[in-house]
Formats: structure tokens, C-alpha cells, sequence
């Protein structure tokens, strides 16, 4: 059977997102199952000797050996490229698993990488410690400063990488602007669009060439697998990310792209359920005593709000809380107090999920980042990151009330 070709359904072009979501990328078998098949399969037999040889000829294109491509992963591959407007995609074992591969199949020794300074962890430690040893440079620039991105585009880069909004402070990034520029300086331009998903922004239609996801978070957003995809036009990712890809293996394997399928089909209606109750709980946030800053791409308050209304269709499903100092307690004390007061919220480091979840992104997610740089990224020890799910909205804003009036001082009682 042929690797089918995109698009599937046959007319997607004329179908919304929504219906995409649900029905982009399958093809049923000869059962004609309702569901998408699960292909749980390592390989692939062949009728004749003959027709072996012509697959790994490449004169045939057929399923041969899951590390190449597998049934079940080429239906969430699809289904993922329709709802982000991409013409390729390729899925992978984890979010890292993706920036790595992208990253990778795009630089050689002396290359150079230019990167917003506000990114996940593990990004920073593939540029700061794995990448120099293979002799690609890495120059930072604060996301949000027009001038030091013209700064650093002066001279020509291989790759520009940046997160918009970026984890945990939310920093909104012009696209379009930072992708004019990278292109000038001869550069392909990587966003991990992670917060906000392809449900609120689409970096392909802004002028990125490629666009990275952790599919743990909202692709899954119930908490069960791994995953990660790399998107963009054919002639990259069916290029040179590709033969790294097929030859190093980081690819998704068949059950958890079954998942992640049907992590799809409710994905725009979870991303916008939940960003509307980010947004709900950030404004009554902003108002409440104990709190002193709330950063949520949708509020009048946040630096680039105007940006984050223009390129953003929703403010994004988490929101980022400051806590005071307060009582003789620092705002290190009063966040912990905050975090352990909580009842339906749940304390962990993951986000996009079903369940709210709130994390100390100093002591946990950015403990590693020098404490300087952290600083400069606006963390303090009084930020929590909270990562809104799909609880009743009223249920969620009494867990945060009691938790900020135990932060203040007073204890919550246990039930
Ligand atoms: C989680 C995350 C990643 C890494 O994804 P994994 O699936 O954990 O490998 C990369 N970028 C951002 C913004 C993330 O939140």
C-alpha cells in the first residue's frame, strides 16, 4: 500500500480547522474502522523479493520499517500539518526531540544561531553546552528589543530561534518583524510555538519557516504521553530534516501518535475552553490583594498587548502570577505558602493539560538558569506559573482565593 499522499480528506482545502481536527489525516483500512486505526507494527512484508528491492530503491513508495514511517504516525503528521497550514510534517518522540532535530539538520561547524533569550531550559543547555562543541555559536538577544535583533542581524546567521509567548514570563515576540530581519541575514527561522498552539497562532502565516511543538502539552493535554513535531514547507523538512530524522531515529512511536490523534480532535475545543478561563481567572487575579503583577498576553497590562491581540486569536491557556511579600513574609515565602495551600490545582511542571497545574518556575523549571539571566527574564521568586485546565472556572478562582488568603497568613485548614 502507497504512503498516501497529503491532503487527506481530498478536499480539506475547503474545510475549517475544527473539522480538520477531527477528520484530517485518516485513512481507513479495509475494515473501514470509525476510529483511526492503531498500526502497531515495527515493519512491513512484501508480496515478492522483488517488490522489497524496489522499496528500499526508493523506485516505490510503500511502508517498509516504522523508523521511516508508520501508518499511524503519518495520520497524526497529517492531521497536525492541516491545522498549522504546513506542508510537511514530521513527528517525534518528545518536544526536544523536535527543536533537536530541526536545529540540528539546519547548522554545520561555524555556523551560527541567533536566539530570543527567553527559552525552555533544556533549548538553552542544546546551545549553550551540546551545540559549541560541534562549533555552532549561539548570540542571545532580549525577545522583546527590536534594536538588539537588528543588532545581532547585521551579520548573517544560519538559524533564528525564538518562543512567542515565551515560558514563564510570557514575553510576546513581533514575528513577522524578527522573521523580515532573519531572512535578510540569510537565516531559517525555528518558533516553538508550544504556548500558544496552532489553535491561537500560526507562525507559518507571519513569515517562520518551520514551527516546533512539545506535543506533551496541549496536542496530548490529558497528561498521558510524549510526543513532538516539526512542521513547515516540503523542501525543508522533506530535506534535510528528514534523512537526520529517518537515519537518527527520534521519531514518535505508533501508540503514542494514535494519542496524540485523538488528543487532536478535541484540541481547538480544549485550547479555547481553557483560554477563556486563563483569561477570566487572569483579570480577577490582577485584582486581587497579595498579588502583584499578572502577566497574560490578553491583558490591557501586558507589555506588548496590542502585538499579542494582532498576531494571537486568544490570549493562550496559561497565566503568570507575581506574589508580594507580605506579613513578614518574602515573596519567596508567600509563593511557596500559595503553592501549598492549593487543593484543586495541582502542583507539577507540565502545562497545556486538562487538570490546572501550578509550578515555581525558579526552583523548578529555571533552577538552572543563572540566577542573574533569571532575573533579567523578570522570574523572581514570588512568580508562579499556572497552567489552567478544564475544572468549572469557579471551582478554580475559590482554590486560588484560599491559597492567596493562606499566603497572606492565614493557614488553610486540611480536610
Ligand atoms: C515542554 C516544552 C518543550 C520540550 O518538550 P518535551 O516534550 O518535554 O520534550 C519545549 N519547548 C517548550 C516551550 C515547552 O514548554
Amino acid at each position: 500500500m502507497p504512503v498516501p499522499d497529503l491532503p487527506c480528506p481530498p478536499d480539506a482545502g475547503r474545510l475549517r480547522p475544527q473539522t480538520l481536527a477531527v477528520r484530517g489525516g485518516q485513512h481507513r483500512s479495509g475494515f473501514q474502522e470509525t476510529s483511526e486505526a492503531l498500526y502497531l507494527t515495527q515493519g512491513f512484508v512484501y508480496d515478492t523479493a522483488d517488490e522489497a528491492a524496489a522499496t528500499f530503491a526508493e523506485e516505490i513508495d510503500r511502508y517498509s520499517y516504522s523508523r521511516y514511517a508508520n501508518p499511524t504516525v503519518t495520520t497524526f503528521q497529517e492531521r497536525l500539518a492541516l491545522l498549522e497550514g504546513a506542508e510537511a510534517c514530521l513527528a517525534t518522540a518528545t518536544g526536544m526531540s523536535a527543536v533537536f532535530t530541526a536545529v540540528a539538520a539546519l547548522v554545520r561547524s561555524g555556523s551560527r544561531i541567533v536566539a530570543a533569550r527567553e527559552l525552555f531550559g533544556s533549548t538553552v543547555t542544546i546551545f549553550d553546552q551540546i551545540l559549541p562543541e560541534w562549533g555552532v555559536r549561539t548570540d542571545y538577544v532580549t525577545g522583546t528589543d527590536p534594536q538588539q535583533w537588528e543588532r545581532a542581524l547585521a551579520t548573517p546567521a544560519d538559524v533564528v530561534f525564538l518562543e512567542s509567548p515565551s515560558n514563564p514570563m510570557q514575553d510576546v515576540l513581533d514575528l513577522a518583524r524578527i522573521a523580515r530581519l532573519a531572512h535578510r541575514a540569510g537565516a531559517v527561522v525555528v518558533v516553538d510555538n508550544v504556548f500558544a498552539t496552532p489553535v491561537l497562532q500560526r507562525p507559518l502565516e507571519l513569515g517562520a519557516d518551520l514551527v516546533v511543538y512539545s506535543a506533551t502539552k496541549h496536542i496530548d493535554g490529558q497528561g498521558r504521553c510524549m510526543g513532538g513535531a516539526v512542521l513547515g514547507g516540503t523542501d525543508l523538512v522533506q530535506g534535510r530534516i528528514r534523512t537526520l530524522y529517518r537515519m537518527s531515529g527520534p521519531v514518535l512511536a505508533p501508540f503514542n501518535a494514535w494519542v496524540l490523534t485523538k488528543g487532536l480532535e478535541t484540541l481547538p475545543v480544549r485550547v479555547r475552553a481553557q483560554a477563556a478561563a486563563a483569561a477570566d481567572l487572569a483579570s480577577w487575579l490582577e485584582a486581587q490583594q497579595g498579588v502583584e503583577a499578572v502577566r497574560y498576553p490578553f491583558l490591557p497590562s501586558h507589555p506588548q498587548h496590542d502585538l499579542a491581540r494582532a498576531q494571537m486569536s486568544g490570549g493562550g491557556t496559561v497565566v503568570t502570577v507575581t506574589l508580594a511579600g507580605a506579613g513578614g513574609r518574602s515573596s519567596d515565602e508567600a509563593a511557596f505558602a500559595f503553592l501549598d495551600a492549593l487543593r484543586v490545582v495541582d502542583l507539577s511542571s507540565n502545562l497545556g493539560d486538562a487538570k490546572s497545574l501550578a509550578t515555581h518556575p525558579a526552583t523548578t523549571t529555571h533552577c538552572r538558569v543563572d540566577p542573574q539571566l533569571r532575573a533579567s527574564m523578570g522570574i523572581t521568586g514570588g512568580t508562579v506559573r499556572l497552567s489552567v485546565g478544564l475544572e468549572d472556572v469557579e471551582d478554580l478562582r475559590e482554590d486560588l482565593e484560599a491559597a492567596l488568603a493562606a499566603c497572606r497568613g492565614r493557614p488553610r485548614p486540611k480536610e
